[in-house]
């Protein structure tokens, strides 16, 4: 079968020390060759070619794609640079990542932990486990409550910041008595990406992220990783990728690691403005419930500080009425209303209209794009304005 850790040949070795920047634009980049492009193009393959016996690396699509290989050492050395036996899986999507590291670890009389304010498809997950006879229990992400449902669990899973509430728990804290009692411990990294949180070096045993998001930036892919250290789970999860199918085009790879070479630019941008937003949304009397871990008054503020590098771009608040929040969305001009977040144009939506969120009507999760902050805050104080009557 493919032996996981495939070289292909890494790129030279950075200099220790280097920066967020640095490790980004170089992330996952294979050595030079001579008349090669830096960042080799998507390979197209269904099957390659193998006479003989059947050996790895790349055989058969489903399995192994070159192009996936750059994209997950990429995203490896960005979620644990300097860490050995380290392995990292690309996915079709979030959901795809989700569910292998789920689906592959959990058997029948199995119980699970999960957040009761994670991503919004994770009653869904729950739902299915429980039709296989694994329990699930769920707990909020904040207080650490969590803790509480952990004897006996097989696994931990851990969202934080948590979508679309942005609560925040203490990721050592609840890795350290989940393996105190022998279970596994997954967080959800999607809305830190790997620049602003790193799960790994806090103790879990995956990190697990929807690429869509702030990872690739821009609107346009759908992608998911698993990133892990211990090779028996790593190796059901690939088994599992493998049997259901959940891989991603070499386009989408291709087009994911390319992006991944400005993410540093984007998160630091994106996330200093989502901050200078929050602090503009602070003044205005007709917001309440605003949340942004990287305000020195959230209640997420501490734990945020000790574990994260970076606070997102995702702000979320309440609006007096679900008509208040639509004329709001409805008034803004630098801001389109749609779902999902991380992208480099701004996004706002009234969560509620889904129905799977346990948030006021008026409750809006805004993601914060690369535009200027001075125009976005303009364009959020004017649509307020406009909105009140
Ligand atoms: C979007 C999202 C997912 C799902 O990712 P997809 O790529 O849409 O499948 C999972 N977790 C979180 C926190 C998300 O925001």
């Amino acid at each position: 079968m493919n032996e996981s850790t495939t070289d292909t040949g890494h790129g030279p070795a950075l200099p220790d020390g280097a920066g967020d920047g640095t490790r980004a634009v170089r992330a996952g980049l294979p050595e030079p060759v001579k008349h090669e492009p830096t960042l080799p193009g998507p390979v197209f393959a269904a099957h390659f070619h193998l006479p003989g016996d059947p050996t790895g690396p790349y055989t058969y699509g489903r399995d192994e794609n070159p192009t996936w290989t750059l994209l997950e050492r990429a995203v490896g050395e960005l979620e644990a640079p300097g860490q050995d036996g380290v392995e990292t899986l690309v996915f079709a999507s979030g959901m795809a990542a989700i569910s292998s590291v789920l689906f592959s670890q959990l058997r029948a009389g199995d119980a699970v932990v999960l957040p009761d304010d994670g991503y919004q498809a994770l009653p869904l997950v729950r739902a299915q486990l429980e039709t296989y006879g694994i329990e699930v229990r769920t707990a909020p992400t904040g207080g650490d409550a969590q803790l509480e449902v952990l004897d006996g669990a097989k696994l931990l899973w851990i969202e934080t910041p948590s979508n679309p509430g942005l609560d925040v728990c203490d990721v050592r804290r609840l890795a350290e008595a989940a393996h105190a009692r022998g279970a596994l411990v997954a967080v959800d990294n999607t809305l830190a990406t790997p620049l602003g949180q790193r799960p790994l070096e806090l103790g879990a045993d995956f990190a697990v992220a929807s690429g869509t998001k702030q990872l690739t930036g821009h609107g346009d892919v759908l992608l998911g990783y698993v990133v892990g250290r211990d090779a028996e789970a790593m190796a059901a999860v690939r088994r599992w990728r493998k049997i259901v199918g959940a891989i991603p085009g070499p386009m989408e790879a291709w087009l994911a690691h390319r992006s991944i070479a400005t993410l540093q630019l984007r998160v630091d941008r994106q996330n200093a403005t989502a901050l200078t937003l929050a602090r503009a949304l602070r003044e205005r009397s007709e917001v309440t419930g605003l949340r942004y871990p990287g305000l020195s008054d959230d209640p997420s503020h501490t734990i945020a500080s000790q574990q994260m590098r970076g606070f997102g771009c995702v702000v979320s608040f309440t609006l007096p009425s679900r008509e208040r929040a639509d004329r709001f969305l409805g008034a803004l001009r630098l801001v389109d209303d749609a779902t999902s977040f991380g992208g480099v144009r701004s996004t706002a939506e009234r969560r509620g209209r889904w129905g799977g969120d346990a948030v006021p009507e008026g409750f809006i999760r805004f993601s914060v794009g690369a535009e200027d902050p001075e125009d976005l805050v303009a364009d959020v104080l004017r649509a307020l304005d406009e909105s009140a009557v």
